[in-house]
């Protein structure tokens, strides 16, 4: 009785997503079904350790390819731990990862500009076979229960069957029934080189029955005459199987890395950067860890952190969910880790315990942070292409890392108001360039660099000649915080506080003035307060401005604006806090309006412009003004007042 399913909607998006995007690489698919064939094994092996009776006796672990090139048929078999039907429904049936999901999602709205070397990071592995067969048939056994055994067929097209069925040993065969055009696929040397090319260095033996027909020779070498054909089946084993990371460095090529890397982290592009080495001593591990080249699900969601590093011990895998090998915000990377100091049949409870694991996860860190640190100074252009790629997730380490706060510090990079858009610096580079005259760092939160540039909260910097950090993502705001200070030199918000950038002397020379100003003003800057104190805790003259008319600005302590923005995004209860109204005393508009209020402090043509000047403060922060209406109205009767007299 077999029983017809349909795929859930998103397998059957993802199966047309394999076949037509992945065409130009069809032969990966070998490499697939071979790593989850040796998977099996690696689960299997591991539940063994416990349980013997998964053995069944049978402890020769073995992947074995057998071809019948008259019906086209191409099989794999392992006698790994094999799948009940339940999970035969839940892993092939479904996408059983949410994360893939979640990023399936995403691409449904960019289909035409899929990137194909992203869709291998999210174990699509087993759909890869319908880019080569019209058909798969799995027949798979549970390890250590010997009537669970299922039968699942599908044509790729939106339904699958599932029925029981007889496999005497545990493990699981697929069977690819070839299209005519991937006859190929089914001939000795293809699969030969496939994989010596992709899976070499699996550790279990990947065999295979080699067929070779041999005629009777003579002591002359040559054929005899009239004799027949002898024809003889070995099975030999097609992989090399040596664990890569174990091997010495000197004989390891870069292709041998890429591919492992690929093996391993399902990308279809070279690693960006590939780390491997031995730690002997207090602790005994290698290590082999690879930076991708792009970020994958991860930088989408923080959660997803199943991919890291794989843990061995001694050889033997252990698990691909070790998040204690890795502090989180390194979690883009891939690779494999083998240690020599953990018991075999270590449980979850002991991996988060272990001190094993805390001095890994302290070496693999600072190994890392060292790398990155190196290819800094010796690589700048290619680290800032790692910078592009990966820099917000490092950042979070500032906030979680304390140990390596400084080493972390040393790596940031920040677009300034000095650099080309889209180049950055560090905060070492912005140091030595400060001017002597310049005690602090400056930097500015805004949600991109020309929101950043066109900050009114700048121009006293820039006509100074201070270089400002632009920091325009979203983490930056907390982080900052986390810093405090570089190099003894403490991080300052442009828009925070009372800047005042001038010597004791140039206070002094404009001490008059600005006196002068004050007393001059002083009513209509009440008035102006009074006006606008529903929404402003304060109106005052500004030392920051040199054009603009106004700007915002908030108390030294209190939450910068992007933060605000952030913590509302994310639907927190944060309390607007009142900000500060900077006006420019330099401004014109500031003699018109005292003109006007000399004339009558209730003008009502005052209460106009105190609001525009509000309204447009926020504007200029990026933040949304309360009734857009009344501001359109203001502007537009400005407009025709102005225009009215020059027309005049
Ligand atoms: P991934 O291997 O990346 O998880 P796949 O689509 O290749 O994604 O496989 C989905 C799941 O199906 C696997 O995670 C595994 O649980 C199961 N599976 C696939 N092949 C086998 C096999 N040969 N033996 C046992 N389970 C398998």
């Amino acid at each position: 009785m077999s029983k017809k399913h349909q795929f859930k909607t998103e397998v059957q998006r993802l199966l047309d997503l394999v076949i037509h995007s992945l065409y130009s690489n069809k032969e990966i698919f070998l490499r697939e079904l071979l790593s989850n064939a040796s998977d099996a094994i690696d689960r299997a092996r591991f539940e063994s350790l416990k349980d013997q009776s998964i053995l069944e006796n049978d402890p020769d672990w073995k992947i074995k390819i057998t071809v019948d090139a008259t019906a086209k048929l191409l099989t794999i078999s392992d006698n790994g731990i094999g799948m009940s039907s339940e999970e035969v429904e839940k892993n092939i049936g479904t996408v059983a990862n949410s994360g893939t999901k979640r990023f399936l999602e995403q691409l449904q709205e960019n289909k035409e500009n899929l990137p194909p070397e992203l869709i291998g990071q999210f174990g699509v592995g087993f759909y890869s076979a319908f880019m080569i067969a019209d058909k798969v048939t799995v027949i798979t056994r549970r390890a250590g229960d010997a009537k669970s055994a299922v039968r699942w067929e599908s044509a790729g097209d939106g339904f699958y069957t599932i029925e029981p069925a007889e496999r005497e040993k545990r493990g699981t065969d697929v069977i690819l029934h070839l299209t005519e055009d991937h006859a190929e696929f089914l001939e000795e040397w293809k699969i030969r080189k496939i994989i010596k090319k992709y899976s070499d260095f699996v550790e279990h033996p990947i065999c295979m029955d080699i067929t070779r027909e041999e005629v009777e020779r003579g002591e002359d070498g040559k054929p005899v005459e009239g004799a027949e054909k002898k024809v003889t089946v070995t099975e030999e084993t097609l992989n090399s199987r040596k664990a890569i990371w174990l091997r010495p460095k000197t004989e390891i090529s870069k292709e041998n890395y890429d591919e492992f890397y690929k093996h391993i982290s399902h990308d279809f592009q070279e690693p960006f950067e590939t780390i491997h080495w031995n730690v002997e001593g207090q602790a005994e591990f290698k290590a082999l860890v690879y930076i991708p080249q792009r970020a994958g699900m991860e930088f989408f969601m923080p959660e997803q952190k199943e991919k890291g590093l794989q843990l061995y011990v001694h050889r033997i895998f252990i698990t691909d969910h070790c998040e204690e090998l890795l502090p989180n915000y390194l979690r883009f990377l891939r690779g494999v880790v083998d240690s020599s100091d953990l018991p075999l049949n270590v449980s979850r409870e002991i991996l988060q315990e272990a001190r094993a694991i805390k001095i890994i996860h302290k070496n693999i860190t600072k190994k890392v942070l060292e790398t990155l640190a190196e290819m800094k100074e010796k690589q700048p252009e290619r680290y800032a292409t790692f910078w592009t790629n990966f820099g917000k997730i490092l950042k979070e380490g500032l906030h979680s890392d304390f140990e390596n706060r400084t080493r972390l510090q040393d790596l940031l990079l920040f677009e300034t108001s000095t650099t080309e858009a889209g180049k950055r610096a560090s905060l070492d580079e912005y140091v030595k360039r400060m001017p002597e005259t310049q005690k602090d760092i400056y930097y500015v939160t805004a949600e991109d660099r020309r929101a950043a540039e066109n900050s009114p909260q700048l121009e006293i910097f820039r006509s100074k000649g201070y270089e400002v950090l632009f920091m325009t993502d979203p983490i930056d705001e907390w982080i900052v915080n986390d810093i405090g200070t570089f190099q003894e030199k403490k991080l300052v918000c442009i828009s925070k506080g009372d800047v005042d950038l001038d010597s004791e002397e140039e206070k002094k020379s404009k001490e008059e003035s600005r006196k002068k100003a004050a007393e001059e003003n002083k009513d209509l800057m009440s008035r102006l307060s009074e006006i606008l104190k529903e929404k402003v805790k304060e109106v005052r003259f500004s030392k920051r401005l040199t054009e603009s008319a106004c700007c915002l600005v908030s108390d030294e302590w209190s939450m910068g604006v992007q933060m605000e923005k952030i913590l509302k995004a994310m639907q927190q209860d944060v309390p607007s806090s009142k900000r500060i109204l900077e006006l420019n005393p330099e401004h014109a508009l500031i003699g018109v309006m005292r003109k006007l209020h000399e004339k009558d402090s209730k003008h009502p043509k005052l209460e106009e412009y105190a609001s525009l000047l509000y309204d447009q403060a926020l504007l200029m922060a990026q933040l949304p003004i309360e009734d857009p209406l009344a501001f359109a109205r203001r502007v537009s009767s400005l407009m025709a007042e102005e225009g009215g007299k020059i027309t005049e």
